[in-house]
């Protein structure tokens, strides 16, 4: 039983436009390693990105840590490509001192801006590779009380640069109450640091009903809680992708117990071409200014 990830189902506008030319996107992760990065990838497009990789010896795994691995990935639904690009980030904030540690980071983000910039400033304008970081997924640990430092500096450092999407990690290991506590702390901190997320932008007024309430519920939910597994689990009878548990089962793609399903449509249904937009006409135009400035 195939699954799919959905992103053929796009609105139809941009359904056809994608159908011809295929669309390519560029999507980050970062945070604190074993908060469930390279689990949630998997999970949201059904793709092992790491089943080729062997396994590394201690030594090997120590480099690892400070190397960004790019993967890329080609998938197609019904007739739609979708090129996907998963820059997967060292887990950084597990040495003493975290002074700097998003620094390989940032300088990955610019060293996109600067190739793109480069290559639209040279002859061969046509065929230009675009590897810029359209977003990144910033997974934020279930187990502290709100931001840490380090995520404040991390976000700090890279909002300027690429549309920051903070997630809170392992939602499964809180209950909802908690949840909506955490949340709501977040959403304090990042307005009290200064921190620039994403903005979901405003909804069109001739959107039907259905959708602006979707919409609402969408930037309501912000920072969307979720839940990772790469295995597929029986519930009710069904096969679905979920966390097996002595006393039940979390399932990934229930809206009852996490926001996946709100991220993964956000990110390749609703909002791609937005995320997109952003980087382009806001993100790389700062790029450029301040090469202009220098
Ligand atoms: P990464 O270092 O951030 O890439 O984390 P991994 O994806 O390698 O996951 C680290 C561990 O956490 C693994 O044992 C996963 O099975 C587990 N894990 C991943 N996602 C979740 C989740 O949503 N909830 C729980 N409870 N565990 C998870
Ligand atoms: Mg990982």
């Amino acid at each position: 039983d195939k699954q799919y990830v959905s992103f053929a189902t796009l609105p139809n506008q941009v359904h056809r436009k994608s159908v011809k030319k295929g669309f390519d996107f560029t999507l980050m992760v970062a945070g604190e390693s074993g908060l469930g990065k390279s689990t949630l990838v998997h999970s949201l497009f059904l793709t092992d990105l790491y089943k080729d990789r062997k396994l590394l010896s201690a030594e090997e795994r120590i480099s690892q840590t400070v190397e960004i691995l790019k993967h890329t990935v080609d998938i197609e639904e019904k007739g739609v490509k979708l090129k996907l690009t998963i820059v997967d980030t060292p887990g950084f904030g597990d040495a003493v001192n975290n002074t700097e540690c998003w620094k390989p980071i940032t300088d990955y983000v610019d060293q996109q801006f600067e190739q793109y910039f480069r290559d639209e400033s040279g002859l061969n304008r046509k065929n230009i590779q675009d590897n810029r970081v359209h977003c990144c997924l910033y997974f934020i640990s279930p187990f502290g009380h709100g931001l840490r430092p380090v995520d404040v500096g991390f976000m700090k450092a890279l909002h300027e640069k690429v549309n920051i999407v903070p997630l809170i990690a392992k939602a499964d290991c809180l209950v909802p109450s908690e949840i909506r506590k955490l949340k709501e702390r977040i959403r304090e901190e990042i307005d009290k640091f200064g921190i620039h997320v994403y903005q979901f932008p405003e909804c069109d007024s001739d959107e039907d009903e259905d959708f602006k309430q979707q919409d609402r519920e969408l930037k309501e939910s912000a920072p969307f809680a979720v839940i990772g597994s790469n295995t597929v689990v029986e519930a009710k009878g069904q096969r679905v992708r979920g966390r097996l548990y002595p006393w039940g089962i979390v399932e990934v793609e229930n809206q009852a117990h996490c926001d996946f399903v709100k991220l993964r449509n956000m990110l390749i249904r609703t909002h791609m071409h937005d995320l997109k937009d952003v980087t382009c006409d806001v993100h790389y135009e700062n790029y450029r200014a301040h090469i202009r400035q220098m």
